[in-house]
């Protein structure tokens, strides 16, 4: 079993290292991950200056790039072998409902998956990395769980762990992702020149957010595993658009 470890908090990040800790039990590991912390990147690709890939002390390998360049590169060009699993995470922070579109944690599973191998991503829910221990435990149990049992088909999983002990940790449900309200206005200010400068506000609370969503599970104390797809096709408009397109639609 070959697992390529990436994340978007940093190859310095506390959860990456757990993970990658817990993964080596379970197979041959490469740890990638960006130099400084891409929170936030989604799928960007680095396409304005070539990438390095540098080795740290500890065996990682780190890219000035987002998280979605460290798998791009390691899977079409670094790596001898195609991996047999890519793991991302574990973030520092949740990332569930609308996050998934903005997270580079899911990113860089995300890129794994768009390859072809299955790709699990793992966050905490709360910031901080209380409990991290028991955040690496799930991990482990879920990806032991694919070595022993593998899935079919194309997978994506996105997995938010609240932050407790292991053994308070009430279960895993599997999930389908909520929504938040819109987020937070920037925060507006002024640089020392006066001119005006913006801070992207905090994420929306949560909106869609009852029984058999991820922000329901984890609220309850139970690990979310919502499945992922990537195809954004609105199926349900593709005959409203025709009709609204006339002639001109077909
Ligand atoms: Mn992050």
């Amino acid at each position: 079993m070959r697992i390529l470890v990436a994340n978007d908090d940093g190859y310095l990040a506390p959860g990456l290292a757990a993970l990658a800790d817990r993964m080596r039990n379970l197979g041959e590991v490469l740890v990638i991950a960006p130099e400084s912390n891409h929170s936030g990147a989604s799928n960007s690709l680095t396409l304005s200056r070539p990438l390095t890939v540098r080795e740290a002390s500890n065996g990682f390998l780190y890219v000035n790039g987002t998280p979605t360049d460290c798998v791009h590169v390691a899977l079409t060009g670094l790596l001898p072998e195609r991996p047999d699993l890519v793991v991302s995470g574990i973030n520092n922070g949740q990332n569930m409902g609308d996050d998934t579109i903005y997270s580079g944690t899911v990113a860089a599973a995300m890129e794994g998956y768009l390859f072809g191998v299955p790709s699990i991503a793992f966050s905490q829910v709360e910031k901080g990395h209380a409990h991290l221990d028991g955040a690496a435990q799930i991990a482990a149990e879920v990806v032991e769980r694919f070595v022993s049992d593998p899935l079919t088909g194309p997978i994506l999983l996105n997995v938010n762990i609240p932050n407790r002990p292991r053994d308070e940790l009430r279960g895993m449900q599997v999930t389908r992702l909520g929504k938040r309200h819109h987020s937070e206005p920037v925060i507006r200010a002024a640089n020392p020149h006066g001119e005006p400068i913006y801070w992207i506000g905090a994420a929306g609370v949560a909106k869609d957010a009852g029984p058999g969503t991820d922000f329901h599970a984890v609220e309850n104390g139970y690990v979310s595993i919502t499945p992922l797809q990537i195809d954004l096709t609105q199926v349900s408009q593709i005959d409203t658009v025709r009709r609204w397109l006339g002639s001109g639609g077909s």
